[in-house]
Formats: structure tokens, C-alpha cells, sequence
């Protein structure tokens, strides 16, 4: 029996599900209301980057807003509700060569016919050694898990985006003084969160600039910045440096077995979820480097399972699955 045949006859399910954001426990969710008993392996740190966002306004059906771990917790709770099953640790390996795919725990060993891929991105940083030296002592990428130890301090935020306005604007509920750099003299970041920011009398704008040095031994003393245009320098007094500057799609799992672009995203077929090999489909942030929104993740991660039920549902021989024979009392939306 070939090395295919004996896994296929071994523990296989339907799906595992890697990644534990809103594009994760939405494929499960899908997933598990049509019986595929999926199996989430959500990550140590489970439900992405909206752990680590305040108030969420933009997510319809929420129009008090909502705070992103409690977003994310009712999420899981809804995949739970129909059946999904977690498993709190990261991945540590992936075989999608077989016929049967194969997810690694550290030494535990998971089999699925279909893998979703929700990974997600992470916090991009500058790169310089000075950065690396003062992380978590008054270096951060996080503003809502950070921002209170800068109370009355004087900070800086790097970042033209979306995300360096809502870091910084959280900041000023802290901080004496909040300044964004941005190394170009237009923002990325939507008209509303500009407006508020400029309305803000705690913030201010350091334009056609970037961060060159930290500076400071035990503790950030100040910054060294370099205009973008003429290449001066100079020095300011700072007490934390918050990075905003975007991410990373978390794909390095995945090398030399899924079809990446330049950046590093999974490459899905235009319109569907599916990767380059069968049975794998990729879902959120790690696939996305154009709207990365929570709203179009978990829209991702529904088409997702969708894909995957369809795919499961062509297997020869497979009994088929909720898509193909729908419950009539399952209201859907
Ligand atoms: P982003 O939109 O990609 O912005 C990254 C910013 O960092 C850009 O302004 C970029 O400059 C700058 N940057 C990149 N690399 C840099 C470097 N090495 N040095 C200095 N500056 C650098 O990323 P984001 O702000 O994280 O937002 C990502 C997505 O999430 C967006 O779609 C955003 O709308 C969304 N988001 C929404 C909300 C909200 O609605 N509440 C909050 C956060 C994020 P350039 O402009 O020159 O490229």
C-alpha cells in the first residue's frame, strides 16, 4: 500500500482550518454547519490582529462599534456553537505533496482531505538594530497594549496608514504629546481618521521623514530622523517609538508548497479561495494585500469553505456534504 492509500485509511477529516482570525472562524463556522466537523488550529495566540485593536467601528452589524478581542471571542464562540474544535497552538509543518494533507502540532501529526489557510499577516518593523534593541522597552507595534505605560510621555508614531492614525489617536488618550512620521508628505490612511487627527491638538505631523536611530541605552531617549528629501538629519527628544508601517503575510509554512507573489501572499485563482494544489484553499490577510479588512476576511473565509465543501463533495466516492444536501431548517444569510 502506498504511502497515500495507508494515511487516507488512517485518521483523516474533512478539514483542518489554520489560522485563528475572523477569515479562520469564519470557514469554520461555514464549515461546521455543514457537517465537515472541522478542526481549527488557531494559533497560540488565536484571533489575529483584531486582539490587538481597540474599538472596532466599520464591522457592519456592530453599530455601537465593538472591541476587537470581544469580536473575535463571538466569532469562536459561533464556530463552537455548530461543532468546530480548536486546537490553541501554532502549526509547525505542513505536507500538501499527497493525496491527504498533513498538519504538524510540534510532534503531533493532524490528516485532512481539505486545508484551509487563514494565517493571517503580521506587524511589519523597520529592520534596524537599534529597533530590535529597545522592543518592549519603549519600542512597540501596539498602541492598545502599550499605550498606558506612556502616560504623560512624549511619543512617536511611524506610519502614513490607517493603522499609525488609529495608534496614534489612541495614544493621545496617554501621552502628553503624539507626533506621526510619515516618509511621504501625503497619507495613506482614510479622510476621517486624517480629519480627527488634525483636529487633535495633543498631535502633530512630521512629514518627508523617516526614523533612522533610536537612541538611548537602557531606556528611548530620542530619535535620529532623516528627511526623505534632502537627506539631513536630526535628532529629537522621545520617550517610545510606536511602528505602524503595515504587515506581513505569515506564509514562510508554507514554502516551496503553496504558490506565493513577490510579497510573500498566497496566490488563489481569481474569483475562488483555491491555492495551487487541490484541496488547499487560502483565506484573509495571508491572500489578500488589497482591502484587509475583518468584513472582507471573513467574506474570504466563507468562500472558503464553500470551495472546500464543493471540493470535497467531487471526491470520488465521498459521501457528500451539507451543500450538496442542504438542511431545509437552516436559515441561511
Ligand atoms: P498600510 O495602509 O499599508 O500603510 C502602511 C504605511 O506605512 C504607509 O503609509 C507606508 O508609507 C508606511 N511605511 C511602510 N513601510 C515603511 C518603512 N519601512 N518606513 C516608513 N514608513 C513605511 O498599512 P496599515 O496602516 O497597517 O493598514 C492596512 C489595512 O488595514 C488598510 O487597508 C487599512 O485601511 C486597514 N486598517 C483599517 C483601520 C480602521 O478602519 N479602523 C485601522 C487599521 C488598519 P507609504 O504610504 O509611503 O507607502
Amino acid at each position: 500500500m502506498d504511502e497515500g492509500a495507508r494515511l487516507a485509511e488512517q485518521d483523516v477529516r474533512e478539514l483542518i482550518v489554520v489560522g485563528g482570525g475572523p477569515a479562520g472562524y469564519t470557514a469554520a463556522l461555514y464549515a461546521a454547519r455543514a457537517d465537515l466537523e472541522p478542526l481549527v488550529v488557531e494559533g497560540f495566540q488565536w484571533g489575529g490582529q483584531l486582539m490587538i485593536t481597540s474599538d472596532v467601528e466599520n464591522y457592519p452589524g456592530y453599530p455601537d462599534g465593538v472591541m476587537g478581542p470581544e469580536m473575535m471571542s463571538d466569532f469562536r464562540r459561533q464556530a463552537e456553537r455548530f461543532g468546530a474544535e480548536f486546537v490553541t497552538d501554532d502549526v509547525t509543518r505542513v505536507d500538501f505533496s499527497g493525496p491527504v494533507h498533513r498538519v504538524w502540532v510540534g510532534d503531533e501529526e493532524l490528516r485532512a482531505r481539505a486545508v484551509v489557510v487563514a494565517t493571517g499577516a503580521s506587524a511589519r518593523w523597520l529592520g534596524i538594530e537599534s529597533e530590535e534593541r529597545h522592543k518592549g522597552r519603549g519600542v512597540s507595534a501596539c498602541a492598545t497594549c502599550d499605550a498606558a505605560f506612556f502616560r504623560g510621555r512624549d511619543v512617536y508614531v511611524v506610519g502614513g496608514g490607517d493603522s499609525a492614525f488609529e495608534e496614534a489617536l489612541f495614544l493621545t488618550k496617554f501621552a502628553s504629546r503624539v507626533h506621526i512620521v510619515h516618509r511621504r508628505d501625503e497619507f495613506r490612511a482614510s479622510r476621517i481618521m486624517v480629519d480627527r487627527a488634525e483636529a487633535n491638538d495633543k498631535l502633530d505631523f512630521v512629514l518627508n521623514a523617516v526614523v533612522e536611530e533610536i537612541l538611548g541605552e537602557e531606556r528611548v531617549e530620542g530619535l535620529r530622523l532623516r528627511s526623505t528629501v534632502t537627506g539631513e538629519t536630526w535628532e529629537v527628544p522621545a520617550d517610545g517609538l510606536f511602528v505602524a508601517i503595515g504587515h506581513d503575510p505569515n506564509t514562510s509554512l508554507f514554502a516551496g508548497q503553496l504558490e506565493m507573489d513577490a510579497a510573500g501572499y498566497l496566490v488563489t485563482k481569481p474569483g475562488t479561495t483555491e491555492t495551487n494544489v487541490p484541496g488547499v484553499f487560502a483565506a484573509g490577510d495571508v491572500q489578500d494585500h488589497t482591502y484587509r479588512q475583518a468584513i472582507t476576511a471573513a467574506g474570504s473565509g466563507c468562500m472558503a469553505a464553500l470551495d472546500a465543501e464543493r471540493y470535497l463533495a467531487s471526491l470520488e466516492g465521498h459521501p457528500g456534504t451539507a451543500l450538496t444536501a442542504p438542511r431545509p431548517e437552516a436559515a441561511e444569510v
